[in-house]
């Protein structure tokens, strides 16, 4: 796939661009979810000083190069954006502690239910098929494939990856999305990554997608998820290339 079918078919399921972005918010259902939060997340800022309370917040260091030397950019929705002095990587910090964090994926409602509106699925599926045509130039027409998809959602990606006649496995901690997946037939578990249960599972490839940067710590997260590739090497090049 050239260049420029790549960008073509990206576009296609780039929903702002395929319908404009006021009606795409609209036809997903994003107006009443940003709604939502915006009225209930305020339940960790500290509405006098405008930043988190101290009981939900976790300080971290630089997540690309570990130093704790910044220069404060803006404040966004309570969370303060820094810039690394050292590699100038821009990152939040403090972010939400890890149990907060964890209470919150378990039992998010409002952006799973923009995830399950048809014109979300329908962009959703346009980018699974894209992704898993990628990944075939890097299979080697191997007879059996193996993937993973951590934070799968309601398992669109997975779904495709099963007409392909893959075994597809998901990460998802979401009750709600439980739920999807099990009507789906879909094999997954709830645990977070890294795994205890299936720490060695080897997988053909596993999917990041719009997760990594969610991560408290994303260069471990990529260490960790390594472990569980058949052959890392190819992992590299396909994310390097993706
Ligand atoms: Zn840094």
């Amino acid at each position: 796939m050239n260049f420029d079918e790549r960008v073509r078919r990206k576009n296609e399921f780039d929903g702002n661009l395929v319908y404009g972005t006021k009606q795409f918010n609209l036809l997903t259902g994003r107006h009443r979810h940003l709604g939502y939060r915006q009225k209930h997340d305020n339940q960790w800022i500290n509405a006098k000083k405008g930043l988190i309370h101290n009981k939900f917040a976790e300080k971290r260091r630089c997540p690309l190069c570990g130093a704790d030397y910044f220069d404060t950019l803006f404040l966004k929705e309570g969370f303060p954006h820094q810039k690394c002095r050292v590699c100038e990587l821009v990152y939040v910090s403090p972010i939400l502690n890890r149990e907060v964090y964890m209470r919150w994926s378990r039992n998010e409602r409002t952006y799973v239910s923009v995830l399950k509106t048809k014109v979300q699925t329908k962009m959703q599926t346009l980018k699974s098929i894209y992704i898993l045509d990628i990944l075939r130039l890097y299979l080697n027409k191997r007879s059996v494939v193996d993937v993973c998809d951590i934070g799968c959602g309601p398992g669109v990606l997975l779904s495709e990856a099963k007409k392909r006649k893959y075994n597809a496995f998901g990460i998802e901690p979401n009750k709600k999305c439980h739920k999807l997946l099990e009507k789906k037939g879909i094999d997954y578990t709830r645990d977070f990554f890294p795994l205890k249960e299936y720490g060695r599972k080897k997988f053909d490839c596993v999917f990041l997608l719009n997760v990594l940067e969610h991560m408290r710590n994303p260069v471990e997260m990529a260490k960790a998820t390594k472990k569980n590739i058949e052959n890392p090497r190819s992992y590299l090049h396909f994310s390097a290339q993706y």
